[in-house]
C-alpha cells in the first residue's frame, strides 16, 4: 500500500509529538517493533476501544495532588492559643494584601510606603505586646516573635520598620523614661500616631560603641547641649520621637533624649546606595548644638546599663526577621520548584533540587523551635543575654544559606526582584550585621560558655 502525503503529514506530526524520554523509557518495559506490529494490525474499532481503555488507566494512575507548600513543617502554629492564632492570620491577611503588591516596587524606590502606617493602625498589634502603662503581655515575646516572623516572611523592610518603632525606641521610653514622659508618648506609640526611631550607632563606631560613643551632651540651665553625629537611624527621616544615646562631656556617663525633627540643631539626611531594606529609611543624623530640654532626658537611664537592656530585649526580635526571611524564602522556592519545568519535567523532580529544598526547610524548622523557645524564656523573664545572642548569631547565619540556595535554585530569575528572593537575599546582609553583628554576638555568647571576654 502506498503512502499519502496526508499520512506522511500526521506521521511528522506524530513524531513532533513524541517525547523522547518517555519513549525511551517505554523502550525498556516493552519490545517496541512487536507493540507497533501489534497495534497496526488491529482493525479501527478494537484501536478505538483499546485507546479508551488505555486513556482511562491513565487517568486512574494520575499522580496526587501535591501537598500544600508551608514553612511551618512541624505545625508550630498548634502549639499557639487561639489569640496567638488569630493575630499570626490577622498579620498574614494584611502583609499579603497591602505589603506583598509593592514590596519590590518600594524597594525599589528606596523609599517607606507611609500609607502603610494607617493600615497598620488599623491591626493595633502594639497593644497585643504592651499594656497602657508600658508593662508587657503575659505573652509578649511569642506574640512579638510571631507578629515579626509574618511580617518578615513576605517582607524584610517592614519587619525592620516596625521592629525599630515598637521595639528599640519604645522598650527605650519603657525602660528610661519618667512616668510623665510615659504617659504622654506611651498611648501615641502604641497607636502609631507618633513614629519612634532609635540613635546610637556612629559613622567612626559601631560595635565598639558602649566604649566609643562620640556624641556627646552637656546641661546649660535646663537645656542639654548634643553635638555628634549618628548614622544607620531607621526611620528617623520621617520620625517624630527619636531616641538619642549620649555621653556627658564632664562625667562619661550615657544620657538618653528624646528629640524631635524641630529641636533646634537637629537635621537629618536620608542614606542612600543600600543594597539591604531599601524600604527602610535610614537617617544619618546630625547633631549640631542641638538643644533638648531636661524634660525631655529619659531620667530613668542608669548609663550604659539601659542601653545593654534595650539592646538585649529587642535582639529576638532579630532572630524572628531571620525565621520569617528564610520561611518567604523556602515557601517561594518550594512552589517555583513545582512549576518551573526542565528537560521535561517539574524542577522539584530532581534529586539536587530535592536535596536543596530539605536543606531550607531543615534550616527554616530549626530556626523556629529555637526561637520560639527563647521567646518562651523571655515571658518567663528568664532569658539572658547570650540566649537572646545565640539566636541572632544562629538564624542569621542559617537565613544567609538559605537565601543563598532559594536565590540558587531560582536560576537568573534569582536575581530579579520579581520572584522576591533576590530581595531576601539582599535583606538578610542587614539582618547579618545590625543589633550587634554576628561576631559581636558569637563574642557574647563566647564570653557566657568560657567565662572569657574576648572582645578586645
Ligand atoms: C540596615 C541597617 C539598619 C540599622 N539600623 C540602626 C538603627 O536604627 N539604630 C542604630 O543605632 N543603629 C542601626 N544600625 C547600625 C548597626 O547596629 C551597626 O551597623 C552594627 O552595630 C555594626 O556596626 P558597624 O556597621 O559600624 O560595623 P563595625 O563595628 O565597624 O564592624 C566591622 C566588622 O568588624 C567586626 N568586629 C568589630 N569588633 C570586633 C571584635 N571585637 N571581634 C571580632 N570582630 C569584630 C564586625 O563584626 C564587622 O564584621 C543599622 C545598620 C544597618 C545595616
Amino acid at each position: 500500500m502506498s503512502t499519502s502525503f496526508s499520512d506522511l503529514g500526521k506521521l511528522m506530526k506524530l513524531a513532533q509529538s513524541i517525547d523522547i524520554r518517555q519513549l525511551a523509557e517505554l523502550s525498556e518495559k516493552v519490545d517496541l517493533e512487536e507493540l507497533v506490529g501489534m497495534v497496526s494490525s488491529l482493525d479501527e474499532g478494537t484501536l478505538a476501544q483499546m485507546t479508551q481503555f488505555m486513556k482511562k488507566q491513565a487517568g486512574n494512575g494520575k499522580a496526587p495532588e501535591p501537598p500544600p507548600v508551608t514553612g511551618d513543617f512541624y505545625d508550630l502554629r498548634s502549639t499557639f492559643s487561639d489569640r496567638q492564632r488569630e493575630i499570626q492570620d490577622t498579620v498574614r491577611e494584611f502583609m499579603e494584601t497591602h505589603v506583598q503588591p509593592i514590596a519590590n516596587d518600594y524597594w525599589q524606590k528606596d523609599t517607606f510606603p507611609r500609607h502603610l502606617i494607617a493600615e497598620m493602625q488599623k491591626l493595633d498589634l502594639l497593644r497585643e505586646i504592651f499594656h497602657d502603662d508600658g508593662t508587657r503581655t503575659h505573652d509578649a515575646s511569642v506574640v512579638e516573635g510571631i507578629v515579626t516572623m509574618e511580617m518578615a516572611r513576605v517582607d524584610v523592610s517592614t519587619a525592620t520598620f516596625f521592629g525599630v518603632h515598637g521595639g528599640l525606641a519604645l522598650w527605650s521610653l519603657v525602660l528610661g523614661g519618667t512616668e510623665e514622659q510615659k504617659k504622654e508618648w506611651l498611648p501615641k506609640l502604641l497607636d502609631l500616631d507618633t513614629i519612634g526611631a532609635f540613635g546610637l550607632t556612629e559613622p567612626k563606631v559601631g560595635s565598639a560603641i558602649s566604649q566609643g560613643m562620640r556624641t556627646t551632651c552637656r546641661k546649660e540651665g535646663d537645656t542639654w547641649i548634643l553635638n555628634g553625629q549618628k548614622k544607620w537611624i531607621g526611620n528617623a527621616t520621617f520620625a517624630d520621637f527619636i531616641i538619642i544615646w549620649a555621653r556627658e562631656e564632664d562625667s562619661g556617663d550615657i544620657q538618653g533624649f528624646i528629640v524631635c525633627q524641630d529641636n533646634p540643631g537637629y537635621s537629618v539626611e536620608k542614606m542612600t546606595n543600600k543594597i539591604a531594606l531599601r524600604m527602610v529609611e535610614n537617617g544619618h543624623i546630625t547633631l549640631t548644638d542641638c538643644e533638648v530640654e531636661e524634660s525631655a532626658r529619659l531620667a530613668n537611664v542608669d548609663s550604659w546599663a539601659t542601653v545593654a537592656d534595650v539592646l538585649r530585649r529587642t535582639r529576638a526580635g532579630v532572630a524572628w526577621q531571620a525565621v520569617g526571611c528564610a520561611m518567604g524564602a523556602y515557601e517561594r522556592s518550594a512552589t517555583y520548584a513545582r512549576e518551573r519545568r526542565q528537560f521535561g519535567r517539574p524542577i522539584g523532580g530532581f534529586q539536587l533540587i530535592q536535596d536543596k529544598l530539605v536543606f531550607m526547610l531543615g534550616n527554616v524548622t530549626a530556626m523556629q523551635t529555637l526561637c520560639l523557645r527563647l521567646s518562651q524564656l523571655q515571658d518567663e523573664n528568664r532569658m539572658r543575654d547570650e540566649h537572646a545572642s545565640l539566636a541572632k548569631v544562629f538564624t542569621a547565619a542559617r537565613c544567609r544559606d538559605t537565601v543563598a540556595l532559594a536565590r540558587d535554585l531560582h536560576g537568573g530569575n534569582g536575581i530579579l526582584l520579581d520572584h522576591d528572593v533576590a530581595r531576601y537575599f539582599c535583606d538578610t546582609e542587614a539582618i547579618y550585621s545590625y543589633e550587634g553583628t554576628n561576631e559581636i554576638n558569637s563574642l557574647v555568647v563566647g564570653r557566657a560558655i568560657t567565662g572569657q571576654g574576648a572582645f578586645v
